[in-house]
């Protein structure tokens, strides 16, 4: 307890936020609620070492590339060289450099960074990409399982896009694409999530939300949006999207959810467009 409290409070001061946790058994909830850039393991944990809970955190796809630093008395090379050999990327040993435990640590994270952008975000939108979209959804409702909090998972999609890359070219549409990004970084909240799904169609993952709110919410959007006007020449034209929610239900997966807020868009695109519908 006292050695963490002075790691953290170092940390700190080079203006790196931490979480302690002192169970092994809490490490994946952790993980999935405070999505660090970085873990620094310590090498004996109680019942276990830290290089099991490594490669119990490995097994899930999403932290595969977080960088994971050990830290231990013991200097051992072999101990060392095994656990790195298993899923760590670096070994400080104890008692630690305070500047060298902030150096390690602030470059593995600026690398994770980096590569985290370019490995899970969309390039024209900066947004999440398909897949981490998915796993994004997956994390976070088992996130909200455990809390028993509401959460929902909203699909937009531009409505008619086809038509504004025929009439005013694919550059205009790329445009429309990111202004929809764009509105929607401005307007969520920073644990709220939202990922480019596909071509022109969003996922928004709302945690503490429950449909109504969900739907007050976007609603909103969908009206500021339906305003924006994209000049062409002497002309400009407006877009509208739809929108399908569903609220997560005990029992329910993460794709299950996406299936419904998918089905709910469906709705929403034959009912007329334009609008948003809780599934
Ligand atoms: P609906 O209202 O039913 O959604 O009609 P829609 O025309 O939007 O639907 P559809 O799925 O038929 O068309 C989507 C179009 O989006 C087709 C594809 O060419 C275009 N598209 C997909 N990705 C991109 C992209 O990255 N940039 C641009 N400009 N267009 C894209
Ligand atoms: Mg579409
Ligand atoms: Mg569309």
């Amino acid at each position: 307890k006292t050695a963490s409290t002075l790691i953290q409070r170092t940390l700190k001061e080079s203006g790196v936020e931490s979480l302690a946790i002192s169970k092994p058994q809490d490490v994946l909830n952790a993980l999935a609620k405070f999505q660090p850039d970085l873990v620094l393991m310590d090498m004996y944990l109680p019942g276990c070492t830290g290089v099991e809970v490594t490669r119990v955190i490995r097994q899930h796809e999403e932290f595969l590339s977080t960088p994971v630093v050990y830290l231990s008395a013991d200097t051992s090379i072999a101990l060392q060289v095994d656990a790195l050999r298993l899923g760590g990327d670096h070994f400080l040993t104890k008692p630690f450099n305070p500047v060298v435990l902030n150096a390690v640590v602030k470059s593995k994270i600026e690398r994770y960074r980096t590569l985290r952008r370019t490995m899970y975000h969309d390039s024209l939108t900066g947004l999440l990409n398909h897949n981490s979209s998915k796993q994004r959804v997956e994390a976070m409702v088992k996130a909200a399982l455990v809390d028993g909090a509401p959460l929902c998972v909203a699909m937009l999609d531009i409505d008619h896009f086809k038509r504004v890359n025929d009439t005013y070219g694919h550059p205009m549409g790329d445009q429309v694409i990111r202004s929809v990004a764009w509105l929607l970084k401005q307007r969520l909240r920073k644990t709220d999530a939202v990922g480019r799904y596909g071509g022109e169609e969003f996922l928004v993952i709302l945690p503490q939300a429950d449909a109504e709110r969900a739907r007050q919410l976007l609603d909103r959007i969908r009206m500021d949006f339906s305003q924006f006007m994209y000049p062409v020449k002497r002309t400009s034209f407006s877009c509208t999207f739809s929108c399908g929610i569903a609220q997560l239900a005990p029992g329910l997966s993460g794709t299950a959810l996406i299936k419904k807020a998918d089905e709910a868009l469906y709705v929403a695109k034959n009912q007329g467009r334009n609008q948003i519908v809780c599934g």
